[in-house]
């Protein structure tokens, strides 16, 4: 899994050990890297993620590619007739599976698989992935979207969500250290002091929306303000 390169298999490690960190993360819950006011305005900037997400209506099939913690994935089961999930960390795919279950949703199957080496088993409707296109390396992107585009039905449509580029530039959030431009690479330390190299990668918006016509996707982007880039778009 993920051996045709080392820092692939060090960052799904590190999301393997990360698993039970992550929400408390993510919720910015009791973290104080930011200050109270930058958490609110995170929770603000997240709260028109989620509006955009509610306006888009994944319905139908869909597929959410690296489900993490089951955070979206309630959000995409309360409208989809079904969703189909694959993530390579099964300590992820474990809290997921007790989150949806504490929200009664069994409108939703849960797979462990490797991202860079998995296909489609069936067409979808909606295609969701979040804070994942900025851990896919420049090497596989071509691959990764020519995936996307053959997982929709024609007319099918996909939202992503990811960290704004200027976030990834400043590295606010994890703070250590900077990343490293060239190899779009990032060390990040755990709180037992663990440290795990990973690919954080950013994209402008702009660029990967005509890049994307190459793939007979058409997508459209829009920042947040600090913290957040989310792209809905369509399989021409
Ligand atoms: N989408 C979730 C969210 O936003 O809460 C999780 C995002 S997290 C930044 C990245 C996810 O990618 C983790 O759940 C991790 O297990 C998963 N992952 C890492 N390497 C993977 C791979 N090779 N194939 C599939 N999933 C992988």
């Amino acid at each position: 899994m993920t051996n045709n390169s080392p820092i692939l298999a060090e960052q799904l490690a590190y999301y393997r050990a990360r698993a039970r960190e992550y929400d408390k993360w993510f919720r910015r819950e009791g973290l104080h890297d930011l200050g109270e006011e930058r958490n609110a305005r995170w929770r603000l900037e997240l709260n028109r993620v989620y509006s955009a997400l509610d306006a888009f209506a994944p319905r139908g099939d869909v597929l959410e590619l690296a489900y993490g913690t089951g955070e979206w994935t309630i959000r995409l089961a309360e409208v989809a007739t079904r969703v189909v999930g694959v993530d390579a960390a099964p300590e992820m795919r474990e809290l997921a599976l007790a989150k949806l279950q504490d929200a009664g949703k069994s409108n939703v199957e849960l797979w462990v698989g490797d991202l860079f080496s998995w296909q489609p088993d069936q067409d979808y409707d909606v295609v969701f992935f979040a804070f994942w296109l900025s851990h896919v390396p420049e090497s596989h992107a071509d691959r990764f979207w020519r995936s996307v585009h053959d997982a929709l039905r024609p007319g099918g449509r996909f939202f992503l969500v990811d960290a704004a580029g200027a976030v990834l530039d400043r590295n606010v959030i994890h703070g250590s250290r900077l990343p490293d431009r060239e190899s779009a690479t990032e060390l990040r330390r755990l709180e037992d002091g663990r440290e795990f190299r990973i690919f954080k990668r950013s994209f402008d918006p702009d660029r990967l929306a005509r890049d994307l016509r190459d793939h007979g996707l058409d997508a459209s982007f829009v920042e947040t303000g600090e913290f957040f880039v989310y792209g809905l778009g369509r399989r021409a």
